[in-house]
């Protein structure tokens, strides 16, 4: 019995040999913390960002989405606590030169001040900001100091009265954000997992004071059936409440959503209810008035408390890879083409949705295969492989995860109809090529997880 389990070695072979994600600047050694997204990596991460764009925005009409700079103004992260707070406890071993969270080491070997790799002496615990500085212009002295932004909130926060005032939004209103974020994390490891350039998927929501609780709970139930619609095994996922230990000063509540990567469950979003404290916080280091006025209800001013959900896009696609994965036996040959590797992605999210392949080179086959291509690529990635034998082509998009291959064949030049052989079932239906779109058009419709074998 072959050992099928899905750990984080295999997930990185396969995302490396298939061009989902590589090593950044892999031909000089590397750089810790930092990768490179490869053909099949960026359609799917610009799909996750597209759903969940399309969930958080067409979906809901009172949410609108900008897209802020990376680089903004020091004081924006003095108001944020960012300066003063966004620090991790760091030790390091002054035998082995091993860096660790000192969070993250168990108590015992902390309070003893021995390296829990070799044994060594750890330093004392100091706290380091995990915000990465670069300076603004020609001279690079403090007058010039910037941030490279630690999340993408604070772009929305110092915008909230320019697109409340521009799109004469009214409160309970959201605004949707996706971009680079960059933390200088002390450990970066297990793959994509935690890196210090990153992409956060972020939604701050601001609504009536009072009114905080139950919109907390709206959002809560709405992310977790965001989960459910990009076909997660939701067998995978669970809350996380902070406990009062973690829970920020000014937070009132906040949960995470967790994933079961291989490494044990990992947060993937938060939901946090953040009161009043982003809005006032600006307004009294701007100086400018946050508040809202609510012209239906003579003129009401509030600072609006914000319900928060942010999600890493990069996280996501590290979620969707370990979720995917599966290593499948599909006979009983006694070689290695008994088994197969396939990649379950939502059909939505899959990198290419068709792969166009003709049964044989010759026989005018490949010049009707690449015309049925030409017909199907103004509505659908496609791929197009007329190397080897059949059943290894379909191997290799079942490793990318391609939901549908048609077959162009020698019946296709009598009558016109081809055979498209689906990735989870493995069978094959015969159509006209005048059909192909408008199939698979539904059977994304349609589509549910395969519940066998996963
Ligand atoms: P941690 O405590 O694990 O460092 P956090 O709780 O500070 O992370 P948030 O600030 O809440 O994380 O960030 C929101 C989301 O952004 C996280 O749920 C995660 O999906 C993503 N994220 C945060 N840091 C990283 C990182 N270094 N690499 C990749 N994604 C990240």
């Amino acid at each position: 019995m072959a050992d099928t389990a899905v750990t984080m070695d295999k997930i990185v072979s396969l995302a490396k040999r298939r061009g989902f994600v590589f090593q950044s600047s892999e031909i000089y050694g590397g750089l810790s913390g930092a990768w490179d997204y490869g053909p099949q990596g960026i359609e799917l991460k610009n799909r996750i960002a597209r759903f969940w764009w399309k969930e958080m925005t067409q979906l809901h009409d009172n949410i609108v989405g900008i897209d802020a700079a990376i680089l903004m103004h020091p004081k924006v992260w003095h108001a944020s606590g960012h300066v003063e707070n966004f620090t991790d406890p760091l030790v390091d071993c002054k035998k082995c030169k091993a860096r660790f969270r000192a969070d993250q080491i168990p108590p015992e070997d902390l309070a003893a001040k021995k390296c829990p790799e070799c044994g060594g002496e750890l330093t004392e615990v100091r706290k380091f900001n995990l915000m990465f500085k670069t300076t603004l212009g020609p001279v690079e002295d403090e007058s010039g100091l910037v941030y490279l932004r630690p999340e993408t909130a604070q772009g929305i926060y110092v915008n909230f009265k320019n697109v409340q005032q521009s799109n004469r939004m009214k409160i309970p209103f959201g605004i949707a954000q996706i971009g680079k974020a960059f933390r200088n994390e002390i450990v970066t490891k297990n793959f994509i997992f935690r890196t210090c350039e990153f992409e956060q998927m972020e939604m701050q929501f601001f609504v009536k004071p009072g009114t905080d609780a139950e919109w907390f709970e709206y959002w809560r139930e709405q992310r977790w059936n965001y989960y459910k619609k990009l076909g997660i095994d939701m067998k995978k996922l669970r809350w996380h409440r902070h406990g009062p230990d973690e829970l920020a000063h000014y937070a009132k509540d906040a949960y995470d959503i967790e994933f079961e990567f291989p490494m044990g469950f990992k947060e993937l979003e938060g939901v946090h209810n953040r009161s009043d404290y982003d809005l006032s916080r600006h307004q009294q280091f701007s100086g400018k008035d946050m508040q809202y006025i609510d012209q239906d209800n003579g003129n009401e001013r509030y600072i609006p408390n914000i319900i928060e959900t942010s999600a890493g896009l990069t996280r996501q696609l590290l979620m969707l890879l370990c979720d995917a994965y599966e290593e499948q036996k599909v006979a009983d040959k006694g070689n290695e083409d008994d088994w197969r590797t396939v990649m379950h992605f939502h059909p939505e999210l899959a990198p290419i949705t068709v792969a166009v392949l003709p049964l044989m080179k010759k026989d005018g086959l490949a010049e009707l295969a690449q015309d049925i291509r030409a017909e199907l690529k103004e509505d659908f990635v496609t791929d197009y492989d007329q190397s080897g034998a059949i059943g290894r082509r379909y191997r290799r998009q079942d490793e990318v995860g391609t939901p549908f291959c048609v077959t162009i064949d020698y019946q296709t030049k009598e009558d016109g109809t081809v055979t498209v052989r689906d990735r989870d079932s493995m069978l094959q239906e015969r159509l006209p090529r005048a059909r192909i779109a408008e199939y698979i058009r539904q059977k994304i419709k349609e589509y549910k997880r395969p519940s066998a074998g996963l």
